[in-house]
């Protein structure tokens, strides 16, 4: 069974995200999305909602499992028998970043190979962040996120 790992923090899964599963998931049986649980990045959605609203997000697909690690992602990727890794690139100022990150991960598990995805061009300005900063001023980002997660960014800020 060829499985996939697509880790990230997703806060919030934008359509960027889900353009990457989209591409990816028929490369493998099962894709596992999971978020570090204890990064010590302050978030603005928690992790179980972060699941919640992948899990919305994604529910046309039947071989996505979302779920949360308080392991490395590459040990993790072994515990669920995972051989790739899959990872989206963006502008060249990704690349610096993913570049360490897959030399490490190689070093720690050497059976797990990175797989990287271009970001299409429409999404490639497109980050989590940037969502919640444009809705933080009340700007439209309805064409950047799912509904869900649009609905969810609002309920936060207007509390
Ligand atoms: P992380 O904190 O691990 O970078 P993110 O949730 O920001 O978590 O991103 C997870 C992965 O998705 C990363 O590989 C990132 O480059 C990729 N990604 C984020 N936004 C986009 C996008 N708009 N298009 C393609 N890939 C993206």
């Amino acid at each position: 069974m060829k499985i996939g790992v697509y880790p990230g923090t997703f806060d919030p899964i934008t359509n960027g995200h889900l353009d990457i599963i989209k591409r990816s998931i028929n490369l493998f049986d099962k894709l596992y999305i999971v978020i570090p649980s204890n990064m010590s990045k302050t978030n603005l959605f928690t992790v179980e909602e972060r699941i919640n609203l992948i899990k919305l997000a994604t529910k046309e697909y039947d071989n996505i499992i979302v779920c949360a690690t308080p392991l490395l992602t590459v040990e993790f990727a072994k515990q669920v028998g995972a051989s790739y890794m899959i990872r989206g690139l963006r502008m060249v100022s990704d690349f610096e970043y993913e570049l360490q990150l897959s030399t490490f991960n190689k070093k720690l598990a050497p059976e797990i190979e990175t797989l990287f995805i271009m970001a299409s061009h429409e999404y490639s300005f497109l980050s989590s962040s940037s969502v919640k900063e444009i809705a933080h001023f009340n700007g439209d980002i309805t064409c950047f996120v799912p509904d869900v997660v649009e609905k969810a960014i609002r309920e936060k800020y207007n509390k």
